[in-house]
């Protein structure tokens, strides 16, 4: 150790083994060298108040959405209608304007304590899917947003080659094809070279409506980075899946080979049993979007089944109709009480560390305050109007902890947020106003 480590005085901390009062973390560059205990915080040290927990791992997100909220909330409407509305935005979009946006959406995302996100990018090409003259604009365009914001990408760069099942593309959608899956591997190779500590560069397959059944082991088969799937968000893909393959979505990802331990499922929300097999037997995970899966009215998935029989769970704000990944995690455990009649389900640990699984996006280091690990955390306010009362407990950060809660946020040992405000960007909501303008349809 030399004059590089930085001291972190916590007031409470989430250890590995439960929560502990008075603990000094000793950062090395991005990494935890030693945790000590210290009653107060020793001279020289950097003072956190509240509960210190591992900084939140955002499993599932499209940056993009964040400007669709409270504009496809007006009116009725379905997942279908509400895809059209996402379209529209998506056609405006340009490396530009995509760095702008992305880099508003991550910062609110730092805000809310989100120290990694894997974003499903599937916005590759320009207009009628010409390919820009550096075919990976828009994936850098992610990269630099996030950099910007400080916090750590797992770009998965998403193949989508299909407008349905036996479909063509429509004109919306022809930007985010790259023709067939091979095609699509070679441009996302080159994407590589931009892998860094902070980015990793997975892969992911839209969904089995998206790419035909016929080329989905050309995707599995890239790489073995992390490769994420919408996987049974609504019926209507199993119907539709059934009636082409013979077989649910599920069953026709397990023979291509896409499922492993490496794989996350997105939604799963409407599986058999016999899917739940596959996926437990194959060692997928699977990422829920409780508050996107609400407002799109999408159902509910079987949550305590998936952790009675071992799936490792992980949590995505996927649109973004909110952002804040505590709300994610007490809608996994209240939305199964209202499916099942049932309380407790799932504890509050269980459903801290879903929030917490960086494995699922790449960064297994990340997650867990222990020696060696990343230095990724944050700090969570225990005297709010929310949080008050309540003690240093987990279910506190669970069960009533708010993305505005969250008071600090570093990430491999810098200080990205401080006293609620991101150090580096100022003022996140102006930036996500003009950010946002610039991209609806009038
Ligand atoms: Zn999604």
């Amino acid at each position: 150790m030399g004059d590089a480590v930085t001291s972190w005085w916590c007031e409470h901390a989430l250890l590995p083994d439960g929560v502990a009062h008075g603990v000094l973390i000793d950062v090395d560059g991005e990494r935890i060298v030693a945790i000590t205990t210290s009653p107060s915080a020793p001279p020289g040290s950097r003072r956190l108040a509240g509960l210190v927990v591992p900084g939140l791992a955002n499993a599932h997100s499209h940056a993009f959405h964040r400007a669709l909220r409270s504009r496809t909330q007006q009116g009725k409407g379905d997942f279908w209608s509400w895809r059209e509305q996402m379209y529209a935005v998506a056609a405006r979009l340009d490396p530009d304007s995509y760095l702008t946006l992305a880099t508003a959406v991550y910062a609110e995302m730092a805000l809310a304590g989100i120290t990694s996100v894997a974003e499903f990018h599937y916005l590759h090409h320009g207009e009628k899917g010409v390919p820009y003259d550096d075919p990976n604009v828009m994936g850098s365009a992610l990269i630099q947003a996030a950099a910007v914001a400080g916090i750590r990408l797992s770009l998965l760069d998403t193949c989508y080659l299909a407008g349905g099942f036996g479909q063509p593309l429509s004109p919306r959608q022809e930007r985010f094809s790259d023709g067939d899956a091979a095609g699509w591997a070679s441009r996302v190779e080159l994407l590589r070279r931009l892998e860094s500590p902070s980015v990793v560069i997975g892969a992911a397959v839209h969904s089995v409506r998206a790419v035909p059944g016929e080329q989905l082991a050309t995707v599995a088969a890239w790489s073995d980075l992390p490769l994420h799937v919408h996987l049974s968000e609504q019926p209507a893909e199993n119907d539709a899946c059934l009636s082409m393959y013979g077989c649910t979505p599920t069953a026709l990802l397990a023979d291509a080979g896409v499922l492993s331990s490496r794989t996350t499922a997105v939604h799963a929300t409407h599986l058999t049993a016999g899917d739940l097999e596959l996926l437990w037997s194959s060692g997928t995970g699977v990422c829920l979007c409780p508050t996107t899966e609400r407002d799109l009215a999408d159902g509910i998935g079987a949550a305590g089944v998936m952790v009675d029989i071992g799936i490792p769970l992980s949590l995505g704000s996927d649109s973004h109709a909110v952002i804040d990944l505590f709300e994610e995690a007490r809608a996994v455990e209240l939305d199964e009480r209202l499916a099942t009649h049932t309380r407790g389900t799932m504890e509050a640990g269980t459903l801290a560390r879903a929030a917490m699984r960086h494995g699922a996006l790449g960064f297994p280091d990340a997650g867990e305050l222990i020696v060696g690990g990343l230095a990724d955390f944050i700090a969570v306010d225990l005297e709010s109007v929310r949080t008050a009362g309540g003690g240093a407990t987990v279910e506190s950060l669970v069960f009533s902890a708010a993305a505005t809660d969250v008071t600090d946020v570093v990430v491999a040992g810098l200080a990205v947020v401080g006293d609620r405000q991101h150090l580096t960007l100022g003022d996140v909501g102006r930036r996500l106003s003009t950010a946002i303008a610039a991209v609806v349809p009038r």
